[in-house]
């Protein structure tokens, strides 16, 4: 696959390449749904393949802070960057920019009436223009990558959750993505399948994709992650290496959530 931190793309044709500078940045971003105030002063910094994995109570943010990064939520203030950029409001940037920041859910969101090999063939073919020759050949490629290339005829519900997750994740590599969102990717899953998923991302985190990982897996976090970030509330109460923060986490609200978990 290609290294995401190799820097050899410039991120945007005669656009600013700051290949040195952070990949994700978050800043003062507010958020509400509503009265509900769901975002509070986030801030977050996310370095070229570094992993970060967050964690917190259900109702903490999260999913709504993954969602502001590929816009998938518009924020109330604040700013956030990808690769130096301000995020774009809308048309043609906004496809380039869900090229660039990939999202993994917990419910797979593959299309039910496409093979496996389409679903991981469609963005390359319609969004990035390529031939299918070269989009079936490289999709084969990710596909035995995650260890499903003999599922790529397959439609999804013949797979386990496992493979689909798998399959989805294949699918997000074929777009060629700066930074990969994981939207607790294991949560769905039999027991059983969790590791094979988890595998699958330790190997991405160590060929040096950036990635903002939402998991209870906290196997995973301390194998993975440079840095833990500890939500509550919509804000970012402690974010500290995974070491240090299973270790010696600072805040009354982050003893109370490991205690609960580990
Ligand atoms: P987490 O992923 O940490 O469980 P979420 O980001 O999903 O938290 O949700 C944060 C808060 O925002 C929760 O109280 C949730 O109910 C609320 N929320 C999330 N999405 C919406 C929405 N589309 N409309 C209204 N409230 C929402
Ligand atoms: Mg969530």
């Amino acid at each position: 696959m290609t290294d995401s931190k190799g820097g050899a793309e410039p991120s945007v044709p005669g656009g600013t390449d700051r290949a040195d500078g952070p990949l994700v940045e978050v800043r003062d971003v507010n958020k509400h749904f509503g009265e509900l105030h769901v975002l509070r002063d986030v801030n977050l910094t996310v370095a070229r393949g570094e992993v970060v994995v967050i964690i917190g109570p259900s109702g903490s943010g999260k999913s709504t802070l993954c969602r502001s990064i590929n816009r998938l939520e518009p924020i109330d203030s604040g700013t956030i960057l990808v690769d130096g950029k301000p995020l774009p409001q809308e048309g043609r940037d906004l496809a380039r920019l869900r090229a660039d920041v990939g999202m993994v859910f917990q419910s797979f969101n593959l299309f039910a009436h496409k093979t496996i090999l389409e679903n991981v063939t469609l963005g390359p073919l319609k969004v990035r223009k390529e031939s299918k020759e070269t989009a079936e050949k490289r999709a084969m490629e990710l596909l035995d990558r995650v260890g499903i290339a003999n599922q790529a005829q397959k439609y999804p519900a013949q797979l386990s959750g496992g493979q689909q997750q798998r399959a989805a994740i294949a699918r997000s590599l074929a777009m060629r993505p700066k930074v990969i969102l994981f939207d607790e990717p294991t949560s769905a899953l039999d027991p059983e399948m969790i590791n094979e998923v988890l595998d699958v991302m330790t190997g991405l985190a160590r060929d040096g994709m950036t990635m903002i990982v939402v998991t209870h897996e906290m196997g995973f976090a301390r194998r993975a992650a440079q840095q833990v970030v500890f939500m509550a509330d919509g804000q970012i109460v402690e974010a500290n290496s995974p070491e240090e923060f299973f270790t010696n986490p600072r805040s009354d609200r982050a003893k109370d959530f490991l205690s609960k978990i580990l």
